[in-house]
């Protein structure tokens, strides 16, 4: 297939290994590039290095016709990302193409008249979003030649790493903070890996992982989220492929995503911005929205102040899977709310609570402590005459609520316990009127 080249220049050798139309990796900052590899600086700047391609040519039209024809998982757009030809063949877990569900009954409570879309991530293998980026994170590894899969975890992304290393038959080790939602502790542990609680918080753990990669220790290892990040991070495109397909090659207007370390926002952006370059869908404004929990909002409270550098914060919420103090990619996220004309905002967990109920009261769908970040937010953005009631909206919601049911597991019980007998049935007052 002929190649063209979309960022910068291409070194003049052949990459080394096979990860189809990865290219080279190149620095977010200065553009320097190097050959594929376990790298996530630049040698130079110290820059976070990410996935430039040799993207496909030809007709959008072939193009379009070639990925509907491929797998029902995020490998319908191999020819996208850094994962060789074959990647359908081998075992992996294979996420992806998770429902698109139009939450018209969401949308008349919040006044929303353009088209509501929750994008279900809960529906992914390990049921959560993070599936997608390890199922990448996987294939290089293999690549390169890692034995071990390991990464550092607010606690979805350790069960999505311990279930795709069993599936790949590596090796994993994962670290996580010692003081996780249980529901996150046995999702991690159940894949039979090595799973180790952390006495500290999600950056304490970070901070070890990176100490542990530049020891003779960690030789051998690849950590997704790590030395693997680059290639890790590209996953998050494939739920912009996902919701442009499922929207009819269309971008949403608005879309609404959670932020952790804000490496799935500045994604999808990247993901929107292929599919226009490629001509898969029109190029139309569109805007993004970031969404953070108060306890954990140093994004949000950045993008507030007008500020371009995020000043780190100790995490104090309900919301654990996004409780990152120092979001590594925290300033490329502003950059992208205030480009294309979005916001960053901030919930309670008393919101939080709130939005997770009303999901699942109107449209039947359970997602986690995120999930109500994300709506919490987008209700609040609504309210505020931020969000446009009036173009279609994409909500994000990343995990499944049983991963985290402390949240509303006071508030949610049985309506009445009673004797097996219809007199106290009839006792108890729910007979419809
Ligand atoms: C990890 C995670 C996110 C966001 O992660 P980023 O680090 O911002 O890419 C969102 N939702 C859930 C449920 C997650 O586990």
């Amino acid at each position: 297939m002929a190649v063209q080249t979309v960022a910068g220049n291409t070194s003049s050798s052949a990459p080394a290994v096979d990860l189809g139309p990865a290219a080279a990796l190149s620095c977010r900052e200065c553009g320097e590039r190097f050959e594929l590899g376990p790298l996530f600086a630049c040698a130079s700047c110290f820059g976070p290095l990410e996935v430039a391609y040799d993207l496909p040519t030809g007709s959008p039209e072939e193009l379009r016709k070639r990925i509907e024809a491929g797998p029902d998982n995020i490998w319908r757009y191999a020819p996208l990302l850094p994962v060789p030809a074959d990647v359908a063949e081998k075992p992996n877990i294979n996420p992806g193409f998770t429902k698109l569900v139009k939450a018209d009954n969401l949308a008349r409570e919040l006044g929303v008249t353009g088209g509501l879309y929750v994008k279900d991530d809960s529906g992914n293998p390990t049921h959560s979003f993070k599936d997608r980026v390890v199922a990448i994170a996987v294939e290089a590894a293999r690549a390169f030649g890692f034995t071990t899969l390991s990464c550092s975890s607010t606690g979805n992304l350790a069960g999505a790493v311990g279930a795709a290393a069993a599936r790949a038959g590596l090796r994993s080790c994962v670290f996580i903070p010692h003081d996780l939602e249980q529901g996150k502790v046995v999702m991690a542990a159940v894949y039979g890996g090595e799973l180790v609680g952390i006495e500290g918080n999600y950056d304490d753990v970070n901070r070890f992982c990176s100490e542990l990669i530049g020891d003779p220790l960690g030789e051998g290892w690849g950590f997704v989220n790590v030395n693997l990040r680059p290639y890790y991070g590209e996953g998050s495109k494939t739920l912009a492929y996902e919701i442009c397909e499922q929207l009819g090659w269309r971008l949403p207007d608005q879309i609404v995503i959670p932020i952790a370390s804000g490496s799935q926002l500045t994604k999808i952006d990247k993901g929107f911005q292929e599919l226009i370059k490629l001509g898969l869908v029109e190029d139309r404004p569109y805007k993004i929205f970031g969404a953070q929990a108060e306890g954990c909002s140093p994004v949000s409270a950045a993008f507030k102040a007008g500020h371009d550098v995020v000043r780190p914060q100790k995490p104090n919420t309900i919301a654990k899977s996004l409780a990152i103090g120092n979001p590594a990619d925290g300033p490329y996220v502003l950059d992208i709310a205030r480009r294309t004309g979005g916001a960053v905002e901030d919930v309670t967990d008393e919101q939080v609570v709130d939005a997770i109920k009303l999901l699942a009261r109107t449209e039947g769908i359970f997602g986690e402590t995120a999930g109500g970040v994300t709506l919490g937010v987008t209700k609040k953005l609504i309210e505020a005459g931020v969000i446009d009631p009036a173009l279609t909206t994409v909500v994000l919601n990343t995990g499944d609520g049983l991963k985290t049911l402390d949240a509303v597991s006071a508030t949610s019980q049985a309506t009445a316990t009673i004797k097996p007998s219809l007199d106290a049935f009839r006792a108890a007052g729910l007979v419809a009127g």
